[in-house]
């Protein structure tokens, strides 16, 4: 019988399964959210298109690369010495435009939504309207009487800031004591006001809303709670639907998917999981990975006291080198419906997160930052767990969250930390 406390506390690597986990949907969101969501997104494609060179070959369009990963997957079945039943891919969510991570997904998306309600509500756009004029100076000058405040470990604060301050929106982005300089940097190459703390993720964020209390002018992204950056998340799915169809990659009883998610608040591999399910019903199996030093969705949904515990209450220190996923204590609107929909969780530690971004580099060409690995040992997992009858038809999808903006000397610096642990 596995002790799960015991394994949290001791920082081992394990795969944990949801007992709860019944394929039933408790939230009070449905497919006609996420489509709502997908027409926003929709209405604003002419707008980023004009405001985003990079987002011109799809139109406007945000969406990430699907490739297969077959030299990783023969490498890692060397390594793990077992064979690896399914095909494994990435969903390269580290290259998606503009701000290059999983939140221009969740976090783009909510500040269009908050900029559509101001405009609609002030009567400078109506909802049939060519959004590409949003760009225009009176609408800026509007909108610059306006502030957006986030918590953020350091993509969050990216996506929210670029976005904000190109609508024209003043912004303000507190940054934990993870977020790499880097980040910093460029927010502040933006006019984005960056404010720094020594202390983690849950203060920062605390920080930011009570900065955006009490100013009706302020609005503050709520990353452990907010519904449109969760729904915002949730578009993937029907995206990744079109993709998969594109490569004749079929989803039914004879053929499951399995999805790996890296793990922070819980709001980006949430709201991507729900669509997922949506979608794909019982023949999609989701998973969450979490660093062994900040397992907060674990160790929520396992003691049921999901918001209500911390990592730091069984005596963990919530350091980890994948400071995407640097959260001590989870999203409380994620986990609870994640309780009926996800099928397990698993933890893993750094140093196996960094010989992936080397083998993934190696293998693939592929720049990552470590939290963005997290997903890839889902296969291996699964792989013990189940027989080669139910895995030889699958298809493994690993979400890569994050990497692609990474600056060359900060890869050389990942590349040459991993070396040494290969
Ligand atoms: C934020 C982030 C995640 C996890 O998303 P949450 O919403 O915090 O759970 C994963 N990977 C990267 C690179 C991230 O920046």
């Amino acid at each position: 019988m596995q002790d799960v406390m015991q394994n949290l506390k001791n920082k081992t690597e394990f795969l944990w399964i949801n007992p709860k986990n019944s394929d039933q949907d408790n939230s009070k969101f449905s497919i006609s959210d996420i489509e709502d969501a997908r027409a926003r997104l929709d209405r604003f494609a002419p707008l980023l298109e004009k405001l985003y060179a990079q987002s011109k070959k799809t139109r406007g369009i945000l969406e990430s690369p699907f490739v297969a990963v077959k030299d990783l997957q023969d490498e890692l079945e060397k390594r793990y010495g077992t064979k690896l039943y399914g095909k494994l891919y990435f969903k390269l969510d580290s290259h998606l435009p503009i701000s290059g991570s999983i939140k221009a997904r969740g976090g783009i998306y909510e500040v269009l939504q908050h900029c559509e309600n101001l405009l609609l509500k002030e009567g400078l756009l109506k909802i049939d309207d060519d959004y590409s004029k949003i760009a225009n100076d009176d609408i800026k000058n509007f909108l610059s009487k306006f502030k957006v405040a986030v918590g953020s470990t350091g993509n969050l604060g990216l996506s929210i800031g670029i976005m904000s301050a190109k609508l024209g929106f003043k912004a303000s982005v507190h940054m934990s004591s993870d977020a790499r300089e880097w980040k910093k940097e460029m927010l502040r190459s933006y006019g984005v006001n960056v404010v720094e703390y020594e202390s983690d993720y849950s203060i920062a964020v605390a920080n930011g809303r009570k900065e955006a209390q009490g100013d009706p002018q302020s609005y503050f992204v709520d990353d452990e709670n907010s519904k449109s950056l969760f729904l915002g998340y949730s578009v993937a799915a029907k995206r990744l639907a079109g993709q998969l169809k594109s490569l004749d990659i079929k989803v039914d009883e004879n053929h499951p998917l399995f999805v790996y998610l890296p793990c922070g608040v819980g709001g980006g591999p949430g709201g991507v999981a729900y669509g997922i399910k949506k979608e794909f019903g019982k023949y999609a199996h989701c998973f969450f990975a979490e660093p062994t030093h900040s397992p907060c969705m674990l160790l929520g949904m396992h003691t049921q006291k999901h918001n209500e515990i911390s990592v730091f209450d069984i005596g963990l220190d919530n350091k980890t080198a994948a400071d995407g996923l640097a959260v001590g204590r989870a999203s409380s609107l994620v986990g609870k419906i994640m309780d009926t929909m996800l099928e397990g969780i698993y933890t893993i530690s750094d140093d196996e997160m960094y010989k992936l971004l080397y083998l993934s580099y190696e293998k693939e060409d592929l720049k990552l930052e470590p939290s963005a690995l997290a997903g890839v040992k889902g296969i291996y997992h699964i792989n013990k767990l189940y027989d080669k009858e139910k895995l030889k038809n699958a298809t493994h999808i690993a979400w890569i969250t994050g990497g692609s903006m990474v600056p060359d000397d900060e890869m050389l610096k990942y590349i040459n930390t991993a070396k040494k642990l290969i």
